[in-house]
């Protein structure tokens, strides 16, 4: 089975596999549109905020502190 992104362009089947509908270019471009939002945990690594609600309480100036 062959896949075909928006473009023209063929999607090669390893890709189309995964579930991508677009060719590697479009992709690029798409991923690149898609803005992530990281916040810095405290004593610890930055993380991608997926939910708005982890973003709630995880100031480590006090407030509403939330441990996960
Ligand atoms: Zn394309």
């Amino acid at each position: 089975m062959k896949f075909y992104c928006i473009c023209g362009e063929s999607i090669i089947p390893a890709r189309a596999n995964l579930g991508y509908k677009t060719c590697l270019p479009c992709g690029e471009v798409a991923a690149k549109q898609h803005k992530h939002t990281i916040v810095p945990m405290h004593k610890s690594n930055y993380i991608p905020v997926f939910n708005r609600q982890d973003l709630v309480g995880i100031n480590s100036k006090g407030g509403n502190q939330r441990y996960f």
